[in-house]
């Protein structure tokens, strides 16, 4: 991480360094914001990889010793599974995913992958592991196909597009007026949230990970955006480990586990069908959600 520590205007240098491990500029404003304690042991191995298993031990943390954000939180993501976490806002679901990529490290308990323990392996190689199609995508100044490139830099061109049709951006790009060389960005180009979230996927698609971070947007997106990126979504998490911050309705509903998160605690957990019978807070949730939506 010592290659972090540059002015910003140097940005463009650090993040071609670190390009390989890394797949979105929020995350690498994260890291430059991040806990400087986190830092690979003078023994870290690689992570090796199997299926992916995820297992979060009695975890607990706080960005600050005098306040707990997280409590005793234990959960595993079996091999290729889907966690969703919900919960209302502030509850810790961000922090959840900081942690497994291990922007912070943690007071108690143990984050693992495979039996790893993410403190004894490289964060190269804990990176290199994780895709991430964060709540709101940056792009760069410069062309679609660029932003999409970024995912695995060393991509060939039908890559690109292979990736691009596989999260339902590809039509979209066929209808600008330069196609893939259009330029994007604050600059450029602005693409809608829905849009932006395709171009994550398309990136995540071509990194390839065996491990997925969603946070899922929040904001009302129209119904046939919804869908498409919904589509897009299970093609790129499936036979993945998934870890996803849930809101939207389908992807709680076909959820392996549904972990509800308030305060830094687990409150309920089971599948979607359980967790409505039982009546209690997913259930409230899940009955004003259906009411909005109606
Ligand atoms: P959620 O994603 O569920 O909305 P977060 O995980 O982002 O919640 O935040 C959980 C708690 O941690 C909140 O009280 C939030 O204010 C606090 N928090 C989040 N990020 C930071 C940070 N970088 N420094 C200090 N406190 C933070
Ligand atoms: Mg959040």
């Amino acid at each position: 991480l010592i290659q972090l520590f540059v002015p910003l205007n140097l940005l463009g240098f650090v993040y071609r360094e670190i390009k390989q491990s890394l797949i979105d500029m929020e995350y690498l404003f994260g890291l430059l914001d991040a806990d400087r304690e986190v830092a690979d042991k003078p023994d870290a191995k690689a992570l090796v990889v199997g299926g992916a298993r995820l297992s979060f031990q009695n975890v607990c943390f706080g960005y600050d010793a005098r306040r707990q954000v997280l409590h005793d939180i234990s959960f595993e993501v079996p091999a290729g599974k889907t966690v969703a976490i919900v919960g209302p806002s502030g509850a810790g679901k961000s922090t959840l995913s900081r942690i497994l990529y291990r922007f912070y490290d943690i007071e108690s308990g143990h984050v693992q992958i495979d039996g790893q323990d993410i403190r004894d392996v490289t964060q190269a190689s804990l990176r290199a592991a994780i895709g991430i199609v964060p709540q709101d995508t940056v792009l760069f100044n410069d062309s679609i196909a660029y932003n999409i490139r970024y995912g695995r830099p060393d991509a060939r061109e039908d890559e690109v597009y292979e990736a691009a049709k596989l999260s339902r951006i590809d039509d979209f790009i066929a209808r600008l007026p330069d196609g893939y060389d259009t330029r994007v960005g604050e600059r450029g180009l602005k693409l809608s949230g829905g849009e932006k979230q395709r171009v994550a996927i398309a990136r995540t698609i071509l990194k390839d990970p065996p491990i997925l971070l969603l946070d899922e947007a929040t904001s009302a997106l129209d119904t046939r955006t919804e869908r498409e990126i919904q589509d897009a979504i299970e093609r790129v998490a499936r036979n993945r480990t998934t870890l996803v911050i849930a809101h939207r309705l389908s992807t709680v509903v076909n959820a392996d586990e549904i972990l509800v998160l308030d305060e830094g605690k687990i409150i309920e957990r089971g599948r979607h069908e359980t967790l409505l019978q039982a009546g209690g807070a997913y259930a409230a949730m899940w009955q004003r959600q259906q009411e909005s939506a109606g």
